[in-house]
């Protein structure tokens, strides 16, 4: 399945939740959920659908996760297995897997102003790990990654509006923010009660263990 491309608030507005996926404006109330609380599609159709079934629940919150994270389908279910595989509990495991993408702590550590943003910032080669230029979104950080913004990027634009703001950003406490060297740390691996996104893991799990 094709990453989707279309405009992001809509997303939102499907699931009338606020899934923070345009930065800034998210915060403003010039966000869509702010404007429009209904959401997209023929109002008699949506008036007619209040009920929703148990999976049509499992599978809202499934689409909910994957458009938080910007993560395919195949990608998610990989995510899923992995963390079914392991000895940890499912939902859990899953969080964490997410957590620990790369674009994610870019994102969680104020380097970009969305997942989306710091995904391109990954790609377009600004970012290393370790001293080690990092181009792909989904690398797994570990305990003691230090994730840094390459000398050359450092001179553009786009890092000096980051650098500018990130005496105000405040990482969750698994990851240590440097902001005079724009530097992060990953001091621990995420735990539940760390991770804010709202995301009901159980119906997830449940919806996999269905197929
Ligand atoms: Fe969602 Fe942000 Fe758009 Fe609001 S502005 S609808 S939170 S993406």
């Amino acid at each position: 399945m094709a990453r989707y491309t279309g405009p992001v608030c809509r997303l939102c507005r499907a699931q009338s939740l606020k899934l923070f996926l345009k930065g800034e404006r998210c915060f403003t109330p010039r966000c869509a959920i702010e404007r429009r609380k209904s959401p997209p599609g023929d109002k008699s159709i949506m008036q007619r659908r209040r009920r929703v079934s148990e999976h049509g629940m499992q599978l809202r919150e499934k689409q909910k996760a994957r458009n938080i994270y910007g993560v395919l389908e195949k990608q998610f279910r990989k995510y899923l297995e992995k963390a079914a595989r392991s000895r940890d509990v499912t939902g859990t495991m899953l969080m964490q897997l997410l957590e620990r993408r790369l674009d994610n702590v870019v994102y969680r550590l104020g380097f970009s102003d969305s997942r989306a943003q710091a995904r391109q910032t990954v790609r377009h080669g600004h970012i290393k790990i370790n001293g080690r230029r990092a181009s792909i979104p989904s690398y797994q950080v570990r305990q003691g990654d230090v994730v840094t913004w390459r000398d050359q990027s450092k001179e553009t634009g786009l890092f000096k509006n980051v650098s500018a703001g990130l005496e105000r950003k405040n990482p969750p406490n698994w990851l240590k923010l440097n902001p005079d060297v724009a530097s992060g740390e990953v001091i621990s691996l995420p735990e539940p009660d760390e991770i804010d996104s709202g995301v009901d893991t159980r119906l997830i799990v449940e919806f996999y263990s269905r197929r």
